[in-house]
């Protein structure tokens, strides 16, 4: 997961939300979310092509699908656009020289249990926590990198996560992959998967819209090896010494533990596949600056659907169409992950 970088106003609400109301309150919407929210067809076997950002993304956010798929006898293949250096900054032991190598070895083992190969497992080693601010050649360079694994891979199916997860490398990483998709130019499904943003469904800021269109996968034949992949990542679920708590506490994973997972699905270079919106309506449902606030502060989206990907690459998450309310992220505005769930631990 790593470090989160967040919006000021979110992590306001967060630090004013008392700790015990947390779990209750996410894990209340989770619920109400996947109870209405529709299925995804059924598995098939085309290949998988999963890109997230950091170790333990892929298996959190859909290694229940990724098990569906080897099941089916599909080709999977893995990329992490980061290193994960940093999901322990200021840590006296588990500096990132140590901890790069650490999660590279849990990440293939969590793989292993899902029923990846090694050889299908690529590590970019983009720097953590610094994707939304990469230089135009390094940028470039993790492109390339995108496209090889499209041409290698011809992916049925590409995971990233959610277009706007509140986290840079989350959402940049989204970003990137839209783009290299257009560049490669072929049909391919893409199903992005919420992880921080299922955290933040009360926020007042963040549109319920996109969520309208979230599709449920039934993972329960997978739930046990999903656990057990979970559980190779140590150094982010185990208290790690001199620091007594795990880094992701058990309430954030107790979301990932259960039966479905969430997937909202687009196909970038097909807009006429897409079911819900046809062009003239993505056009209408941009958001717009006049989006007027009620007198809750509830944000009065113009849009009743999501905000497609336009047939147009996004230049960048900071620059993607994103509900009224939310302020893209910025290097200044960061907060240890640690700190958002554990505000009051040294
Ligand atoms: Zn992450």
């Amino acid at each position: 997961m790593s470090r989160i970088e967040t919006s000021e106003p979110v992590v306001a609400r967060m630090k004013t939300t008392p700790n015990w109301l947390r779990p209750w309150i996410s894990g209340t919407l989770v619920a109400a979310l996947r109870q209405r929210a529709m299925a995804l067809p059924a598995i098939d076997r085309k290949p998988l092509l999963v890109i997230v950002p950091h170790q333990d993304d892929e298996t959190l956010g859909c290694g229940g699908l990724i098990a569906l798929k080897r099941r089916e006898g599909a080709t999977v293949g893995i990329a992490f656009t980061t290193d994960g250096a940093r999901s322990h900054d200021g840590h006296p032991l588990l500096t990132p020289e140590r901890l790069v190598p650490l999660r590279r070895r849990e990440a293939l083992a969590a793989l292993d249990q899902l029923g990846v190969p090694k050889s299908e497992v690529h590590f970019l080693d983009h720097p953590d926590g610094g994707l939304a601010d990469l230089a135009a050649a390094e940028r470039e360079v993790l492109l390339t990198s995108l496209l090889s694994l499209l041409e290698r891979y011809h992916p049925g199916q590409i995971c990233v996560p959610f277009r706007w997860d509140l986290h840079p490398d989350h959402e940049t990483t989204h970003a990137l992959v839209v783009e290299a998709v257009h560049r490669w130019g072929h049909a391919v499904e893409i199903l992005e998967f919420p992880i921080w943003a299922l955290f933040e469904l009360r926020s007042r800021h963040l549109g319920m819209a996109e969520f309208t269109e979230m599709r449920k996968l039934d993972i329960s034949a997978m739930r046990q090896l999903k656990r057990r992949a979970i559980l190779a990542y140590q150094t982010q679920i185990k208290p790690t010494p001199p620091w007594h708590h795990g880094f992701l506490p058990p309430h954030f994973l107790r979301t990932f533990r259960g039966n479905q997972e969430l997937y909202l699905s687009s196909h970038p270079n097909s807009v006429s596949n897409v079911p819900w919106a046809t062009e003239e309506q993505m056009e209408n449902d941009h958001p717009k600056p006049d989006d007027t606030i009620n007198k809750t502060g509830t944000a009065i989206r113009n849009f009743p659907s999501l905000p497609l990907i336009s047939a147009q690459p996004t230049p960048g998450p900071s620059s993607a169409a994103r509900p009224p309310g939310i302020k893209p992220m910025t290097a200044e505005n960061r907060c240890q992950i640690s700190e958002f769930f554990h505000p009051h631990a040294t």
